[in-house]
């Protein structure tokens, strides 16, 4: 379900979702419900950066805009129940919602994306939570994907 308070607009670098009033901390923003689709799968441009990693080798996409969340190396949502993205803390009308891909990505396959969000502590290049400092997985807390958890105990 994608949030009524949420609206897709122009960003710094291409769309990205807004808050067009105030977001409490922990409410749902969207969540991937969408098709699984696995290492093998025909996998076109748009869906291999659009897709949320949930299991070893298997992602899922959206239906809705969960998908146009743009990442952030300092985010103001986090990932719960391994498909729904949610405030992680209190957001203000008209900030741009943001995740960190390195919450839920492997990164196996060896996938990386160049970052320019801008942020003071931006690491330039995310590829996947194997490379996640340990300092930066303390600060995300409750908000990094069970399946990587359970995968790097
Ligand atoms: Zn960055």
């Amino acid at each position: 379900m994608d949030n009524p308070k949420v609206i897709e607009k122009k960003a710094k670098v291409g769309k990205g979702l807004f808050a067009k009033a105030p977001i409490k901390k922990g409410e749902l923003i969207a969540s991937f419900d969408g098709k699984i689709l696995g290492w093998n799968a025909p996998w076109n441009r748009y869906q291999l950066s659009h897709a949320i990693q949930f299991e070893k080798r298997k992602w899922r996409l959206s239906k809705g805009f969960a998908d146009k969340i743009n990442h952030s190396c300092e985010p103001n949502c986090g990932v719960k129940n391994l498909f729904d993205i949610v405030a992680m803390r209190n957001i203000k009308r008209g900030e741009e919602l943001t995740w960190n891909y390195e919450m839920t990505e492997d990164n196996e396959t060896g996938w990386s994306m160049r970052c320019h969000c801008g942020a003071k502590s931006c690491r330039k290049v995310i590829t996947g939570y194997r490379n996640m400092p340990l300092a930066v997985r303390k600060k995300y807390k409750g908000y990094i994907s069970q399946w990587l958890l359970d995968e790097y105990r």
